[in-house]
């Protein structure tokens, strides 16, 4: 199960086996995912924060026609490391929590430096379902992500950033969703799909159980995020 990937960049990334939750960045985007819709393909329509600054009100209302046809929310958040304005980001993120809320659709995050606030506005729009893509926030929040009964995403960067080694020790097994955000290549490595089955191997290792253990731990979580199974 692949959490957050980005198909609608390299569709061939689909195959029979994985379940895809499928990301877009954009309205362009999102109506791309939108066709891409499947048994194994959970679209999520919405607005990177990367690419809210240019994103006009107009555009905003076109996404309360596709909502009814996605099955999440993303990739959506706030981020303090690349995007200078602030504020619109914040707009556009409160925007797509309402919907959220309207429709009772689950959310995946993008929260890059910006982990608290991201929390903390979920909190105060009283979403119920959330997923925080490739976490590598502060480990106190991470407590308190689980504790709410929201998901940390585990990137399959693992292999090479020590740090998400950190996050994988401390996120219990019922917390925690596999994903690639590919096709992304970061620091050399190609993060696709084909990626989560060697993830999965590393998270078993570190939290000593079986591969089969950590895999079905991900499908349940994913079906919980998701609401193919019942809150609780
Ligand atoms: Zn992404």
């Amino acid at each position: 199960m692949d959490a957050h990937v980005h198909l609608y960049e390299d569709p061939t990334m689909a195959d029979e086996e994985t379940i895809l939750v499928a990301v877009s960045d954009d309205l362009e985007s999102s109506l791309k995912t939108l066709s891409l819709k499947g048994e194994n393909v959970v679209p999520c329509v919405g607005v990177h924060p990367w690419s809210s600054p240019e994103v006009g009100e107009e555009e905003l209302k076109e996404f309360e026609k596709l909502v009814e046809r996605a099955l999440c929310l993303g990739e959506i958040g706030l981020d303090k490391r690349y995007v200078p304005d602030f504020e619109k980001q914040r707009r556009v993120f409160e925007h797509f929590l309402t919907l959220s809320k309207e429709y009772s659709l689950p959310v995946n995050l993008h929260a890059l430096d910006a982990w608290e606030e991201v929390f903390n506005m979920l909190l105060r729009y009283d979403v119920d379902r959330a997923y925080f893509h490739w976490f590598n926030g502060p480990l106190h929040l991470l407590d308190e992500i689980v504790s709410q009964g929201y998901y940390v995403g585990i990137n399959a960067a693992a292999k090479i950033q020590k740090k998400h080694l950190r996050v994988i020790e401390r996120a219990p097994l019922t917390s925690i969703m596999t994903e690639s955000d590919g096709p992304y290549v970061y620091r050399g490595v190609k993060l696709t799909p084909k990626a989560v089955p060697e993830l999965i191997g590393i998270i078993a290792k570190v939290k000593k159980v079986s591969e089969e253990a950590v895999a079905e731990a991900v499908l349940r979580n994913f079906k919980r995020w998701s609401g193919a199974l019942a809150q609780g």
